[in-house]
């Protein structure tokens, strides 16, 4: 079923200016300890970066208000959930602060296949599932400055009880460790110098080698006009 770590695709994507470059979408990971602040980052990154697409994850969770169905998450039962579990439908799903999380996989690989870019926002078990998966997947690792700012950030948001906000601030202490499985750290001080610094990874991680769409590269400087056109078995 993991389909994107092939190679190249030449698929058109919606929505983005393809190059001469075209390629497979690449696969973005990003954690962080929950009111650090990656939701408000990956909506940023979503709507400024063209051929990037946010991953809409499904939970058992209850909205919090102005969060919508299909927008934010599926917020289904937890029935539902274990039906889609049951039935593979997941790529990779946790149980994170009492409520279960699942990233489908359809969606996901349509948009790799299209050379769309795609953006997962999932917790740091996810990740490491995801990382198994995707070999070729890029991890970030987003930190707030201190634990005193991401106390006070998860107050602002008001979106959890009390004890809610003491149980995720206990859980950072555990989270924070697994800096090391990630390839980027990025610190969530000031917000548009992290998105800066966000951007800066999207972009360079796409103009990598490895990355390049060697049937360009052979039509344009390898082949000459017979071999476009017939057999090019010799070619290194
Ligand atoms: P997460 O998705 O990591 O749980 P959110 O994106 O919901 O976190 O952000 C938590 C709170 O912190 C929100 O109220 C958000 O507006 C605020 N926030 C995010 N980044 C910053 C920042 N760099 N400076 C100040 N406040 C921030
Ligand atoms: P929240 O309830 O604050 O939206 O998210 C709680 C945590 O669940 C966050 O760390 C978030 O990244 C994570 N999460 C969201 N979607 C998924 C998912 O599909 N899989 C996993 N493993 N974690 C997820």
């Amino acid at each position: 079923m993991n389909s994107a770590t092939t190679t190249s695709s030449t698929a058109p994507a919606s929505g983005h200016q393809r190059s001469s470059t075209d390629r497979r979408g690449i696969l973005f990971i990003i954690s962080a300890p929950s009111g650090t602040g990656k939701t408000t980052l990956c909506k940023q990154l979503a709507a400024n970066l063209p051929g990037l697409w946010h991953s809409i994850s499904y939970t058992t969770r209850k909205p919090r208000p102005g969060e919508e169905q299909g927008r934010d998450y599926y917020f289904v039962e937890e029935q539902t959930f274990q039906e889609m579990v049951a039935r593979n439908d997941f790529v990779e799903w946790a149980h994170v602060y009492g409520h279960l999380y699942g990233t489908p996989w359809k969606s996901l690989t349509e948009k790799i296949d299209q050379g769309i870019d795609v953006l997962l926002e999932i917790d740091v078990q996810g990740a490491m599932q995801i990382k198994k998966r995707f070999e070729d997947s890029v991890s970030i690792f987003i930190l707030p400055p201190s634990m005193t700012v991401l106390k006070s950030r998860l107050q602002i948001r008001a979106s959890d009880t009390p004890e809610e906000i003491q149980r995720r601030l206990h859980k950072v202490k555990e989270e924070v460790w697994s800096y090391r499985e990630y390839a980027y750290i990025v610190r969530n001080e000031d917000l548009a110098l992290s998105l800066r610094d966000l951007e800066s990874i999207f972009w360079s991680e796409r103009l990598k080698t490895k990355r390049l769409n060697m049937t360009w590269l052979e039509s344009n400087f390898i082949l000459d006009d017979e071999q476009k056109t017939g057999d090019h078995k010799d070619l290194p």
